[in-house]
């Protein structure tokens, strides 16, 4: 009865993908945003799209919402300071 001798171990394991239990959090979710319309006034002839708390900085970023109220949700670049990233602004109704 022949020995096995290659089955030492490790001879068979592949490498697991190290991402295999990354978080799932990051990258592949839309980052959404919620804004609120302003609307004209006298010295702004433009509706407005602000973001309160930007979900990224936490900050608040304001854009142009050249739809004014048929505004619903767009794609905006934020204003982070350190680097903008695209999200999803959607208003609050
Ligand atoms: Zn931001």
């Amino acid at each position: 009865m022949p020995l096995e001798t290659r089955n030492g171990p490790g001879s068979s394991t592949s490498q697991a993908r190290p991402d295999a239990d990354a978080t799932t959090s990051a990258t592949n979710t839309p980052i959404v945003a919620t804004g609120r319309l302003i609307p004209p006034d006298s010295r702004r002839p433009r509706w407005l799209l602000a973001v309160d708390r930007c979900p990224l900085c936490e900050q608040r970023h304001t854009h142009g919402a050249p739809a004014g109220l048929d505004t619903t949700e767009v794609h905006r670049l934020s204003h982070c300071q350190g680097g903008g990233k695209p999200y999803l602004v959607k208003v609050a109704a």
